[in-house]
């Protein structure tokens, strides 16, 4: 790309957009598209067959040579099976270029490769990915050529949903349903929809690629399994927000290019706080289409950091004793004539419509708290979630000052009077302008903060998908939304009603709200009292997919049945039990195949060099002699830990898939890998760095 690019121009340039749909479909399939879109109206097979002609048009003007439905399996990453356009050869030998509605609206993966958590037996192994129009098409360009990418739902041949989008959008249509009720109820006439909207704050390590490639964990698990603490980590916070340096910036600007051609709206990066971390935020959009968007986002960090040298590290905790990282998920909802409900305006006693929303909100995640952690719950994500660095694993609501004292207010005398205002920033300064501060600070330590006008919920793991977290949110709130309108539409009173629920709400969950540090052991404490949930582990956090408050809140709004809710259950089980296991078995490799020999090796010297200083009359060789006992005793312990961790792993493999086998991985597998990294660590400090067989976490952090 040429050093100067102008952004505007080349924004959403290989993105099947509704400028470009403007331009290239006949007037009525282009209404009726954006019905379709807009409103759910069926489309025709006629009107798919015209959009799919020139949807193929536009692409292969953009070089592209094939096309592929691009879904979210239960896999974590997305999946795609590329066809190209070429027809069977005509009578003169020659192809044409050909694309159908039907090709376009229906594609049939082989559905038994792709995990079902029983959902399907393997010889059933019909799965049909379906147009997800809402989403916009996009052509990707990389070493395969150009390729038509056509964002799909993946379902099963019973209707099933197999796949991240498919109950995204029920949980849309449940919580638009429900907030259209309540927008109606204060006096909005003209909304037509109510959307959630999503801004994810992607995090990520970059690390060079050739110390990766001698990385076997990093290979295999996406994190280190060893690795000692460098002498310097994050404890001078010099890297977060820290002067971008020249190669990370390169590819920063690369990534962000090719990020906007996608019509990806990347706005905002940053160094993170652990060296070699680093942040993109887009700008937030409809959360359908920010799942998706959030999918390109990493792996096109991933794609550009090799084209750079580069390895791009997604991993929750890709190093032990720096921090890790996470994925912010931003959460509003607003109207198709933009009010947002979570905006409170200036005056937010006064704005009754947005406390209700809020109360709601509040009684929602208190309600699911378990429900709502499970939806971060992820292998990875067990290392940070509760470890000092990420939010607690408890789920609080942090409100801030000024809504709480709302809040407060109502909860004391049914009515709110007042609120607190802001006030000028002083900063003793003459030359700096005076501006007014925010009414409440920030507080990082919070799972689930209010943040102006938006919710941030901060538990969501780097590399997972945004959608499980917004499934949930969407559909809690709407429970807590239809809940509310079923006594208001009712009401003799609608403000007496208003108030009297609002109070309710408020009464029974403030507990949820909690302002304080929630890196603290008094909250851990101070939430028990309160009677909040704290689970501490994915395998812990599993249940609450099937318990029987989800199941009813879910079937419900027709977003899951107890059957999907019962596979994911399976899948995740499932999930951590492999992850573990390839973790185990990357750790018994490396430590048998690299570190004990390494450590041999070292040993053998200090014998030798014990030898030649003696043979040469000088018996001054304690040092040495220190050093090998210390190296052998930590070789036997090694030994020891590694005999174990073999025979747990064997153990483990036995047990039949599912939570039994989760648990057992968790409680016996865990401690024992735990436990031969130790002494390996320990090694790593004392044996001849040049004899050490993998870069060390100094190498990696600080040698990008
Ligand atoms: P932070 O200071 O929390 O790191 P960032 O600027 O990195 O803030 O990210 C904030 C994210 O929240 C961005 O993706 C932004 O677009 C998104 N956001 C802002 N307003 C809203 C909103 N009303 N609804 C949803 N997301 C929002
Ligand atoms: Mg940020």
């Amino acid at each position: 790309m040429s050093e100067n690019v102008k952004v505007t121009e080349i924004f959403g340039e290989d993105v099947f957009n509704d400028t470009v749909m403007q331009q290239r479909l006949p007037k009525k399939v282009y209404k009726d598209l954006k019905q379709t879109i807009l409103e759910g109206k069926e489309l025709s097979l006629e009107m798919a067959d015209v959009i799919a002609h020139e949807m193929k048009e536009w692409a292969i003007e953009k070089g592209a040579t094939h096309y592929t439905h691009w879904f979210q399996p239960l896999t974590g990453v997305t999946a795609e099976k590329h066809d190209s356009f070429i027809t069977a050869p005509l009578p003169s030998g020659k192809v044409l270029m050909s694309f159908s509605g039907k090709e376009l609206i229906k594609g049939e993966p082989d559905a038994s490769s792709f995990p079902s958590g029983g959902l399907r037996a393997t010889f059933e192994a019909r799965g049909y990915t379906a147009w997800d129009c809402t989403s916009p098409a996009f052509v990707r360009h990389d070493a395969a050529g150009a390729t038509l990418c056509i964002p799909t739902a993946f379902c099963s041949y019973t209707g099933e949903a197999l796949d991240q989008k498919t109950p995204l959008l029920r949980s849309m249509q449940a919580i638009n349903k429900q907030a259209m009720r309540l927008i109606r109820l204060f006096g909005d006439t003209t909304a037509k929809r109510v959307i959630p909207s999503v801004g994810a704050e992607q995090e990520y390590f970059l690390v060079r690629e050739d110390k990766f490639l001698q990385r076997k964990d990093l290979i295999f698990t996406g994190r280190t399994l060893f690795g000692a603490m460098p002498p310097k980590g994050q404890e001078l916070d010099d890297h977060y927000l820290g002067t971008i340096r020249q190669k990370i910036s390169a590819y920063m600007k690369n990534v962000n290019e090719e990020l906007w051609k996608l019509g990806v709206t990347a706005k905002t990066q940053h160094n993170e706080v652990a060296p070699a971390q680093h942040e993109l935020a887009p700008i937030y959009a409809e959360v359908n289409v920010e799942v998706d968007h959030n999918q390109i986002v990493m792996q096109t960090l991933k794609r550009i950091a090799c084209q750079h040298g580069m390895k791009c590290l997604l991993h929750e905790k890709p190093f032990a004793g720096v921090n890790g990282s996470g994925k912010h998920n931003n959460w509003s909802l607003t109207t198709d004539t933009g009010v947002n409900l979570l905006d409170p305006g200036n005056t937010p006693h006064e704005n009754i419509q947005f406390l209700l929303v809020l109360s709601c909100v509040l009684k929602a995640v208190d309600k699911h708290a378990a429900l709502l952690r499970e939806s971060a719950a992820d292998v990875g994500n067990d290392h940070r979630l509760g470890a000092n660095e990420a939010p607690p694993a408890i789920i609080s609501v942090f409100l801030g000052d000024q809504l709480t004292d709302v809040m407060n207010q109502l909860i004391t005398t049914g009515m709110a009077d007042h609120s607190i205002e802001s006030d000028k920033l002083e900063t003793g300064v003459k030359s700096i302008p005076e501006f007014m501060r925010d009414t409440t600070d920030r507080n990082r330590t919070s799972p689930f903060a209010f943040t102006g006008n938006k919710f941030e919920f901060r538990m969501v793991g780097s590399r997972d998908s945004i959608a499980p977290a917004n499934i949930v949110l969407n559909t809690i709130v709407a429970e807590a939304f239809q809940e509310a309108c079923d006594i208001l539409e009712e009401a003799e009173d609608f403000d007496m009603a208003v108030h009297d629920l609002m109070k309710k709400n408020f009464t029974e969950h403030q507990k949820i709200v909690f302002n304080g540090n929630g890196y603290s052991d008094e909250w851990v404490e101070e939430a028990k009292r309160r009677g909040l949930p704290n689970i501490s582990c994915m395998v812990e956090a599993v249940e609450a997919l099937t318990s029987d408050q989800t199941v009813e809140l879910f079937e419900k709004f027709g977003v899951f049945t107890r059957a999907e809710l019962e596979s994911r259950k399976e899948i995740k089980y499932e999930a951590y039990a492999k992850a573990i296991n390839i973790e185990a078995r990357t750790m018994i490799d490396i430590a048998s195949k690299q570190i004990i020999p390494a450590v041999i090796k070292y040993t053998k010297h200090l014998a030798d060099s014990i030898n030649a200083v003696v043979a040469a009359g000088v018996l001054e060789v304690d040092v040495q002699t220190e050093l090998l006992k210390e190296t052998s005793g930590l070789l036997r312990e090694t030994r020891d830990a590694l005999k174990k961790l073999k025979d747990v792993a064997e153990e483990a493999a036995k047990l039949p898939e599912g939570k039994e086998s989760a648990f057992f991985y968790r409680q016996q597998v865990m401690p024992a890998m735990e436990n031969l990294r130790k002494p390996v660590d320990e090694l790593e400090m004392l044996v001849d760095k040049e004899m050490w067989p993998m870069p060390s976490y100094g190498d990696l952090l600080f040698e990008v």
